[in-house]
C-alpha cells in the first residue's frame, strides 16, 4: 500500500486516540482517512497503560462519554474478532476519612443522575468484597459494578483493524514532519518515512500525536497546551488472595490503584507532587520506551499501598513502570478544532485517563468533522479554553507538579490552584489585596473572590457553609443598600470595526445590533442548532465599530467564532483589546449620586438604561455603561488601564461617605442569580436556546437578517419546549448547595443546579436549573413546571425547594 497523496481526513499518530478517531470517522461514513505513526501502532504511551476504565466523570456529558468507551470496549471484538481485554470487575472506591465520604456523596449524588449504577459498602462489605484489603481504618467506600479494565494494546489494534475494515489507511514508520496551510485553513502536510518522503494534501488534520502533541502542534503554530510527566506503577508476581475478579480498587486518599493482573497487582497512583518529564524536546525515537525507575519518587505510594494491602510487603515486585503520560493545565482534555488554525483538530492531553476515554473522545471528533460542531456542550475539555499564553513552558511544567497531584486528593467546591499565580493582574490587583481580598483566577486572571476582614484569615475550603459567607452577605448588603465596587478588568474584550461590521454582527448575534451610536446591546450568538455559543454585550461606539464584552474565560473561544465569521470579502477587523481596558462595575441605590459627585453629570441628564456615555469621574475619563448584571440601579465604568487606578482612587476617596466597599465575585455571582441573569458555562451553553433559557427577548425574531440559529428557533417555537430554565429557592435556610447538585422535579431526576448562591434578601440559598417534561417530545407548561415538587440532592441528601419561573422577588 503506499501513501496516498490526498485524503479527506490525515490523523497523526497511532496511540489509542489516533485509531478511535479513525475507527469513529468511518463508522460515519467519511472513509477516506489516512493514519499516520512515526513508530508502530500504539508505541508511544497506549502500550503502557495501565488499563483502567472507569465511568464517573465530573458532568452528564463527560460521563455520557466515558460510558460510550464502555459500551464500544465490551462489544468491539464481536465486530472485529479483536479480543480487547474488557474485563467488567467492577470498582471499589474507599474512603479513610468523613470529608472523603462526604465527598464520595456528592460525586456518587451526581453519578446517580447521569444513570452510573452503584451500592454503599461499609469497611466490612468492602473486606468481604476484597479480602486483601485491609479495611479497619476505612469509613466506607462505593462499589460501581459497570466499571472494568481493558488491554489497551489489544484495545487500540481492535479498534484499528476495525477502522481498516472500512476503509482507513494507516501507516507505521512513517513521520509528519510538517503541516501546509491555505490561509486560515489547513492545506495538507508533509512526512517522511526512511529516505522517502512526501505530501498529502487533505482537509482535515487531527493530531493524536500524545506526548509529542505540543510540538507538532507548535509546527502549524497550534498552541496545545500539554506537559510529559512520569507516572508509576508497580507489578507484582502473584500474590495469595488476589483472584482474577477482583475489582479495580481506588484509595484516593492514599493517591493509590490497585487491579489485578496475571493473578499480582498492579498498583500504581497520582502522588501529590508530581514530576514532569523536564527534557527540552520530547525524543523523536522513543517507541516502546520506558523512563528510568524512580523509588523515591514512587516512595508516598508504596508506603501508603502497604497499609492497605498488607501483602504487598512479602510480594515480588517484577517491575516498577515509569512511562511518560500528558497533563494539561486544569487536568482536563484537549480535544477539538484548533482556534489557531481551520480544520487541525486536537485529540490529546488524557491525563492519564486516555484508555478509559479514547472510545468517547474519538466519536466526539468524529461527529465533529462530520456535522462542522460538536454535538454537544464540551466546553470543559474543549482546547478553545485556553489562550496562546498557556503555551509557556514554565507555566506548563510547574503547574503539571499541581495537576497531576490533585488527581486523587480530596477536592473542594470552589476550589483553586495555586501554582503559577499571580499571572495576569488587574491594576488594583495591590490595591484589593491590601485590602482583604482573597483571589480566584479565570484564564489566570487574579479576581477577588471575597474580601476578608483584615483581622481574619482566609476561610478554609470546606463541603458545608463556608466561613466566607458572613463576609460575602455584608457585601450583598452594602450592593443592595449603598453603592460597591466590583473590580471586572478580567472580562474579555473586542473591538469590531469596519464598513461590514454591522453585518458580521447582524448575522451572529440573534439580537438586533443596528441601534443608535452609544446604545449597548444583550445579545446571544448562537449556533446551527439554537444553542449558546456565547452571550455577550455590545456597545455600539461608532457607526462602524463595536465595543464586545464578554467573559473572561470565553476569550478564545468568543474571539475565534466573531473571526471565523468574517468572511473574506467583508471588511472588518477584530481585535482584542482585554488589556487595553479595565471595567469597574459601581452597582447600588447610592452609585448615581457616587458618580455624580465625581462629575458624573447625571443630575441634569439621567443616562438612561442600556446605553453609554462619556464622562468624568474625577481626573479619569471614561465611558460609564447604565446597565447591571446583579440587578438594582449601577453602571459598568469601561477605562482605559492606564486610568484604572485613577478612577479606583477618586472612587474611594468620595465613596467612603456613600458606604462604598469594595465587593467580590461570590457576591456578584450570588446577586446575579438572585436577580434571575443567567451565566454563560454554567446556565447557559451550546445545549441550550434562549427560549428554553428564558432570554427570548435577548433574540429579535423577527430583525430583516437571517442570523445563526434563527431557523433553528422558528422550529423550536412551533414544536414547544420540553426544559426551561428555573429558580429554585431551598426551603431549608441552613441548606448550602455549591451548584452542580442533582435536581429532582417529582422524583424524577431532571439535571443538576447549574449555579447555586445564597442570598442574603431571600435568607437561602437561591439557584438555576432546567426543568424537564418526562418526555422529550413533550411539551413543559407553565402549569406542570407549578404543579411539580421539587428536591435538590446534596450528598444523598434531600432537600425541598420551591420553584419559581419568573425571578424570585426579596
Ligand atoms: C503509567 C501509566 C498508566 C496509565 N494507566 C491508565 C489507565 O489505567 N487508564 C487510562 O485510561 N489511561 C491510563 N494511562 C494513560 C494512557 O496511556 C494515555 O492517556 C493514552 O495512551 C494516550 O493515548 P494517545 O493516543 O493520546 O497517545 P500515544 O499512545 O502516545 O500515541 C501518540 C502517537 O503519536 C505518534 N506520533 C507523535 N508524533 C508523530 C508524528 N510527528 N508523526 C507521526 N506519528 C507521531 C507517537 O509515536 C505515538 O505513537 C496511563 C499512562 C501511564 C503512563
Amino acid at each position: 500500500m503506499t501513501i496516498p497523496s490526498q485524503a479527506r481526513v490525515v490523523i497523526v499518530g497511532g496511540g489509542i486516540a489516533g485509531v478511535s478517531t479513525a475507527y469513529h470517522l468511518t463508522k460515519l461514513g467519511i472513509t477516506d482517512v489516512t493514519l499516520l505513526e512515526q513508530g508502530r501502532l500504539t508505541c508511544g504511551t497506549t502500550w503502557h497503560a495501565a488499563g483502567l476504565v472507569g465511568q464517573t466523570r465530573a458532568n452528564r456529558n463527560a460521563t455520557r462519554m466515558s460510558r460510550y468507551g464502555i459500551e464500544l470496549y465490551s462489544s468491539l471484538e464481536a465486530e472485529t474478532g479483536l479480543a480487547t481485554g474488557w474485563k467488567q470487575c467492577g470498582s471499589v472506591n474507599v474512603a479513610r476519612t468523613p470529608e472523603r465520604m462526604k465527598l464520595m456523596r456528592r460525586q456518587m449524588a451526581r453519578a446517580k443522575s447521569f444513570g452510573v449504577e452503584f451500592e454503599w459498602l461499609s469497611p466490612n462489605e468492602i473486606r468481604e468484597r476484597v479480602p486483601v484489603l485491609r479495611t479497619d481504618d476505612l469509613t466506607g467506600g462505593v462499589w460501581i459494578p459497570g466499571d472494568g479494565k481493558a488491554n489497551p494494546t489489544d484495545l487500540a489494534q481492535s479498534l484499528a483493524k476495525g477502522a481498516r475494515n472500512r476503509g482507513a489507511r494507516i501507516f507505521e514508520q512513517v513521520r509528519v514532519t510538517g503541516v501546509k496551510r491555505r490561509g486560515r485553513g489547513v492545506a495538507g502536510l508533509e512526512w517522511t518515512s526512511g529516505d522517502d518522503r512526501g505530501e498529502i494534501s487533505c482537509d482535515y488534520v487531527v493530531n493524536c500525536a500524545g506526548q509529542w502533541a505540543r510540538e507538532f502542534g507548535a509546527l502549524a503554530g497550534v498552541a496545545v497546551p500539554l506537559q510529559s510527566a512520569e507516572h508509576f506503577y508497580i507489578v507484582t508476581e502473584p500474590i495469595a488472595g488476589v483472584t482474577p475478579t477482583m475489582p479495580v480498587i481506588r484509595d484516593p486518599d492514599g493517591y493509590i490503584y490497585f487491579k489485578e493482573e496475571v493473578g499480582g497487582i498492579v498498583m500504581g497512583g497520582f502522588e501529590p507532587v508530581a514530576k514532569p518529564w523536564n527534557v527540552e524536546r520530547i525524543p523523536e525515537q522513543f517507541e516502546f520506551q520506558l523512563l528510568p525507575e524512580d523509588w523515591d519518587q514512587f516512595e508516598v505510594l508504596m508506603e501508603n499501598a502497604l497499609t492497605r494491602m498488607p501483602s504487598l510487603e512479602t510480594a515480588q515486585v517484577k517491575m516498577l513502570l515509569n512511562g511518560p503520560e500528558s497533563f494539561t493545565l486544569d487536568g482536563n482534555f484537549l480535544l477539538g478544532e484548533a482556534p489557531d488554525l481551520r480544520g487541525y483538530f486536537v485529540c490529546a492531553g488524557f491525563n492519564s485517563a486516555g484508555i478509559a476515554n479514547a472510545g468517547g473522545a474519538g466519536r466526539l471528533i468524529a461527529e465533529w468533522i462530520s456535522a462542522g460542531e460538536p454535538p454537544f456542550d464540551v466546553w470543559d475539555i474543549d482546547i478553545r479554553r485556553f489562550a496562546p499564553l498557556h503555551i509557556n513552558r514554565r507555566h506548563l511544567i510547574d503547574r503539571t507538579v499541581e495537576t497531576l497531584g490533585l488527581h486523587y486528593a480530596m477536592r473542594w467546591p470552589r476550589e483553586e490552584l495555586v501554582t503559577v499565580r499571580p499571572l495576569r493582574r488587574s491594576p488594583l490587583y495591590d490595591r484589593l489585596k491590601a485590602k482583604g481580598a482573597v483571589f480566584g483566577t479565570k484564564l489566570n486572571w487574579e479576581r477577588a473572590n471575597y474580601f476578608r476582614p483584615q483581622d481574619s484569615a482566609e476561610a478554609p475550603y470546606t463541603l458545608d457553609t463556608p466561613a466566607w459567607l458572613p463576609w460575602m452577605l455584608d457585601e450583598q448588603r452594602a450592593c443592595r443598600e449603598d453603592v460597591v465596587v466590583f473590580d471586572q478588568t478580567s472580562f474579555a474584550k473586542f473591538v469590531l470595526k469596519g464598513r461590514d461590521a454591522l453585518a458580521v454582527l447582524e448575522k451572529i448575534c440573534a439580537n438586533r445590533i443596528d441601534v443608535d451610536v452609544g446604545r449597548i446591546v444583550y445579545t446571544a450568538m448562537l449556533n446551527e442548532r439554537g444553542g449558546f455559543e456565547s452571550d455577550v454585550t455590545i456597545t455600539r461606539v461608532a457607526a462602524d465599530e463595536f465595543f464586545i464584552l464578554t467573559g473572561s474565560a470565553q476569550a478564545t473561544r468568543d474571539y475565534t467564532w466573531i473571526e471565523r465569521h468574517i468572511d473574506e470579502d467583508q471588511h472588518a477587523a477584530l481585535v482584542d483589546v482585554t488589556s487595553a481596558y479595565s471595567v469597574l462595575s459601581v452597582m447600588g441605590p447610592r452609585a448615581d449620586a457616587l458618580l455624580q459627585a465625581l462629575g458624573g453629570d447625571f443630575a441634569v441628564a439621567p443616562l438612561p438604561f442600556s446605553t453609554t456615555r462619556q464622562i468624568d469621574v474625577g481626573y479619569a475619563r471614561v465611558r460609564a455603561a447604565r446597565m447591571s448584571y446583579v440587578g438594582g440601579p449601577g453602571y459598568e465604568i469601561h477605562v482605559t488601564t492606564d486610568q484604572c487606578v485613577t478612577l479606583y482612587d477618586a472612587l474611594c476617596e468620595a465613596g467612603a461617605s456613600f458606604g462604598l466597599r469594595d465587593a467580590g465575585y461570590y457576591t456578584l455571582d450570588a446577586l446575579r442569580i438572585e436577580a434571575g441573569r443567567r451565566a454563560w458555562g454554567a446556565d447557559l451553553s451550546p445545549d441550550e436556546t434562549p427560549l428554553e433559557a428564558g432570554l427570548s427577548y435577548a433574540v429579535a425574531l423577527a430583525k430583516p437578517v437571517d442570523f445563526i440559529g434563527r431557523d433553528a428557533l422558528l422550529r423550536q417555537r412551533e414544536r414547544g419546549i420540553s426544559k426551561r430554565l428555573v429558580q429554585l429557592t431551598l426551603d431549608d435556610p441552613a441548606a448550602f448547595p455549591w451548584g452542580g447538585e442533582p435536581v429532582l422535579m417529582d422524583d424524577r431526576y431532571v439535571g443538576e443546579l447549574t449555579s447555586a448562591g445564597y442570598s442574603r434578601a431571600l435568607g437561602r440559598a437561591v439557584a438555576f436549573v432546567y426543568a424537564r417534561s418526562a418526555n422529550a417530545d413533550t411539551p413543559l407548561t407553565d402549569a406542570a413546571i407549578d404543579a411539580a415538587r421539587y428536591a435538590v440532592d446534596i450528598a444523598g441528601t434531600m432537600y425541598s425547594a420551591t420553584v419559581h419561573r419568573e425571578t424570585v422577588r426579596p
